[in-house]
């Protein structure tokens, strides 16, 4: 059999979704009843809910970034470049590759797992003066401009511009925010020790969110735990409050206040990636909106899911949505590869289900706070499960091994604090680490695949 005749799966995105589809599809399917393509800009896997670790310096960048070459029995082609449009009238995605050159990529059957942004909102500088912590870039810049700070107020003679370096603001009390601001307060805790000249009574983190309490997905009193946790450790917690204003020296709030720092980072919500509005398609809160097999209505072979999409959350019912985690994307990255294959051999599609297994925070040290399956942990037990629930959940043995090393490490022989200066001066904004404006419209989209044409 040609490649031309077997039918063509493309999947869009290399995150906990679409990683979990094609090694599914490469494992079920022969090679000769498809051929499988995956898009990405990366190549490797990045185990998000770890980024926290790598911006304190626990983890190694590596060790969150598990390789999508390890197995000689990896067969997927793999294109290395972004879905910037998808012409779902002629099944047709458009990608522009890592050197900038746009191809037409045909598809049969297209998987869209490209995840999620930060979600940000129309508060003057936000856009130009926020961090996010969604990408291994942001992840590793937001360390060395946070030992910066540390290394530029110790130098500075002058008392406003040391006060001003060393306050720091995160803005979202979810568990991203929360394990950020926990993480990079114990970094700059165990740092000041090596900078005598600072005084470590000048540093201080803000974790700053709209809604009344921080990460309500945690019920009342494991909450309220830690909360506990941070505000011991001197994180001042303001519930109710956002930023009114960002600048390059100065953060205002909401209720007023003006925080003179250098640093803010942003973690309030995600929304879906922008490719899902060149498909013109329905979307619920900016996501896919797709049935419970995760297929698009009405779209032969489309079929989406994790962050990009609005699965209905079948478990919960009431209309649910599945909530952006990993813990479903990558079920569903299963699951929609038995239904691509079943839509395939002309098979009926099954719908996903999937019941929630709680929620696990890691404070940084022995300090977290755990819910498996509803039993409330706090302390050393709920690290143990935090840990030991993302260490079972990365992809290869190397990647296991890496991390189990540097936690080890770190908790022997802590941190350096090496600012290893390879991003300075380097354009910082959200949209330059989250390629935002890379996207077509629709009507680009239809006018770059009408003007090549439908390439075979
Ligand atoms: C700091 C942090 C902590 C978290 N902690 C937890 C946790 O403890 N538990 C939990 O369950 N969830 C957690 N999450 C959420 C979880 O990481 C996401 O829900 C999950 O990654 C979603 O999986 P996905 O496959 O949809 O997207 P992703 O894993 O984000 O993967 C999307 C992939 O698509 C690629 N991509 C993007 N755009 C394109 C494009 N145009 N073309 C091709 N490829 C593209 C990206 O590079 C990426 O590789 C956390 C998230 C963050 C940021």
């Amino acid at each position: 059999m040609n490649t031309v005749t077997r039918p063509r799966i493309l999947v869009v995105g290399a995150g906990f979704a679409g990683v979990e589809c094609v090694r599914r599809l490469e494992r079920k399917l022969s090679p000769d009843e498809a051929d499988v393509t995956l898009v990405t800009p990366f190549a490797y896997q990045l185990y998000l809910p770890l980024l926290p670790q790598v911006a304190s310096g626990v983890l190694t960048p590596q060790s969150i970034a598990v390789s999508l070459r390890r197995s000689k029995k990896y067969r997927t082609r793999i294109i290395p470049g972004g879905a910037i449009g998808v012409d779902l009238k002629s099944k047709v995605c458009v990608i522009r590759t890592i050197t900038d050159e746009i191809v037409n990529e045909p598809y049969d059957y297209i998987v869209l797992a490209p995840g999620s942004i930060t979600r940000t909102f129309d508060i003057p500088g936000l856009t130009d003066h926020a961090f996010g912590m969604k990408t291994l870039a942001e992840a590793a810049y937001i360390r060395d401009h946070v030992i910066s700070q540390l290394d530029l107020a110790d130098a500075s003679q002058d008392p406003v511009e040391r006060a001003s370096r060393l306050q720091f603001v995160v803005v979202g009390g979810g568990y991203a925010g929360t394990e950020t601001a926990a993480c990079l307060q114990r970094l700059t805790h165990a740092a000041v020790k090596r900078y005598p000249r600072l005084d470590p009574g000048l540093i201080k983190w803000h974790l700053i969110d709209i809604a009344p309490k921080l990460m309500p997905e945690l019920g009342d009193k494991l909450g309220s735990s830690a909360q506990e946790i941070l505000r011991r450790r001197g994180i001042e917690i303001s519930l109710g409050t956002s930023i009114a204003k960002a600048g390059p020296e100065e953060v205002t709030f909401t209720d007023g206040r003006v925080i003179p720092t250098r640093t803010l980072i942003w973690t309030a919500g995600v929304v879906a990636s922008p490719l899902i509005a060149t498909l013109g398609a329905e979307t619920v809160k900016g996501r896919l909106a797709v049935a419970p097999e995760m297929n698009l209505p009405g779209d032969d072979g489309v079929f989406a899911l994790g962050d990009s999409a609005a699965v209905p959350d079948l478990a919960k019912g009431d209309g649910a949505m599945c909530p952006p985690t990993a813990q479903h994307a990558l079920r569903q990255g299963k699951h929609v590869a038995d239904n691509v294959i079943a839509s395939l051999r002309g098979q009926a599609m099954k719908p996903y289900v999937h019941k929630d297994l709680g929620l696990v925070v890691d404070l940084g040290g022995t300090d977290a706070v755990s819910k498996p399956l509803g039993i409330e942990l706090r302390g050393l037990p709920a690290q143990a499960v935090a840990r030991g629930y993302h260490w079972s959940a990365l992809r290869t043995n190397v990647a296991k091994t890496r991390v189990m090393t540097n936690w080890l490490l770190n908790a022997v022989a802590g941190d350096d604090f090496v600012r290893t200066g390879f991003q300075a001066r380097k354009a910082a904004r959200l949209k330059d680490f989250e390629y935002t404006d890379a996207y077509l419209t629709p009507e680009q989209v239809r006018a770059q695949v009408e003007g090549s044409g439908r390439p075979e």
